[in-house]
């Protein structure tokens, strides 16, 4: 590919998690982030997460040290062929990156933004350069194991930057998913914001605690949708009928949703009582062991879901 530099726009929790995948596909990678101690930590997150990234494969020339920092945001951007932003979900900050990053970056360089939430027709929005080349790329955290990225053009965004991102995100054994149609949030959070209220409201009203929210999916759906999403574990809940018996007995249900789905108001008893109780479910744990043990988790998971979904 035309891919060779990759410069990094942010180095918290994603960006970092960006560099590790980068890192270990053999690219050569430069940093931006002007938080005193970036590098350092940076350097830190690379090499605890290198083992577990590596699981999946190892690229080539793959190397820690084919990481730079930058302190200058335009020589950052003076050779990259690909720039992934990762600073924090605020709009009018992320905007002003965006019009700098696409003032200094060669005009054939993508800019890929890991927004969550924020439309990539706001992102490009100020940019007077060569706004066609900016896109959504959203990840998943661990950002060096999740293969899921979410990919969204704007309205002044040209298809071929898409596709050649596409293609980029591939080839670092990525599951790139492209969102025809922009709306905050993208596809999976949406999804994932859904539960989230769900859960706040069943911890809110009293049914149940933030643990046994947790088991409800882990035994539960959550073993399901580890293979299939919502609609092909419902279509083979329709038994051999498939989707049309569930709907013929389900779908008069549609009328009466069981979900509230508008979010509880987040008062300070709510906080308190999620706080405890997620508190209470790890009392005694360390996390950097619960991160191992998810990272462990998460290769051994992939491997099944290539076996079971070659
Ligand atoms: P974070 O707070 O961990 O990291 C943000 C980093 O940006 C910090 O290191 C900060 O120093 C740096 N920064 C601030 N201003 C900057 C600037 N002007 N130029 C360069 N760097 C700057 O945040 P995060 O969780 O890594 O989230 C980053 C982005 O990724 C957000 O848009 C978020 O929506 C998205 N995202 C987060 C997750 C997640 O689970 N955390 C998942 C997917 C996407």
């Amino acid at each position: 590919s035309s891919i060779t530099n990759i410069t990094i726009v942010g180095t918290g929790v994603i960006g970092n998690g960006w560099i590790t995948r980068f890192l270990t596909n053999g690219y050569k990678v430069t940093a931006y982030d002007p938080a005193p101690g970036a590098e350092e930590k940076t350097r830190e997150a690379v090499r605890s997460a290198w083992d577990y990234a590596g699981k999946l494969g190892l690229k080539e020339g793959a190397s820690e040290e084919n990481l730079t920092f930058e302190e200058d945001l335009g020589k950052a951007l003076a050779h990259a062929d690909f720039v992934q932003e990762n600073v924090p979900e605020r709009e009018e900050l992320k905007r002003s990156v965006i019009a700098s990053i696409d003032e200094h970056a060669p005009k054939h360089a993508v800019i890929s933004s890991s927004t969550s939430g924020i439309l990539p027709t706001v992102l490009q929005a100020d940019c007077a350069h060569h706004p066609e080349r900016v896109i959504v790329g959203h990840p998943f955290n661990p950002v060096y194991l999740m293969p899921l990225v979410e990919l969204v053009g704007g309205n002044k965004t040209e298809d071929s930057f898409v596709d050649k991102a596409r293609e980029f995100y591939e080839g670092l054994g990525m599951k790139p998913l492209i969102v025809h149609q922009e709306i905050e949030g993208h596809i999976a959070d949406r999804l994932m914001e859904a539960v989230w209220r769900e859960s706040l409201h069943i911890v809110n009203d009293g049914v149940a605690t933030t643990e046994e929210v947790d088991a409800s999916i882990v035994y539960g759906p959550g073993l399901r949708w580890a293979l299939m999403g919502p609609f092909m574990t419902l279509h083979m809940g329709g038994g051999k009928a498939g989707m049309r018996h569930l709907l013929h007995q389900f779908g008069p249900a549609l009328k009466l949703p069981w979900t509230k789905l508008e979010a509880p108001e987040l008062t300070d008893e709510l906080a308190e009582k999620v706080i405890t109780g997620c508190e209470a479910q790890t009392e005694g744990v360390d996390m950097q062991k619960m991160e191992e043990r998810r990272d462990d988790f998460l290769v051994e998971l992939q491997q099944l879901l290539e076996k079971y979904w070659p």
